[in-house]
């Protein structure tokens, strides 16, 4: 099942909790301190394939540490 997965950048906070917990690497830090999904940053939002984000196995523990609910984790 594949997922959309987004990061509310207004929000972030940069902690590096999504990028620590996710068991599926979906996550990168960037050296501003915020995290994106891989593939997110280059595309301006529109995820190239291929990217991160289809390894996404939707556990939802990203969602869940997530400190500022800045992370949405949907079915495509
Ligand atoms: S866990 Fe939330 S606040 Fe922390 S870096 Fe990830 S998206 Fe940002
Ligand atoms: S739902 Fe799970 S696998 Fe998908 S990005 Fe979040 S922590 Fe990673």
């Amino acid at each position: 099942m594949p997922f959309l997965v987004r990061i509310n950048h207004e929000t972030c906070n940069g902690n590096g909790e999504c990028f620590n917990s996710c068991p599926a690497g979906v996550f990168e830090a960037s050296h501003d301190g915020k995290c994106w999904v891989g593939g997110e940053k280059s595309m301006e939002g529109n995820l190239q394939k291929g990217s991160n984000e289809d390894l996404c196995v939707g556990c939802l523990v990203c969602v869940e540490v997530c400190p500022t609910k800045s992370i949405t984790v949907t079915e495509k």
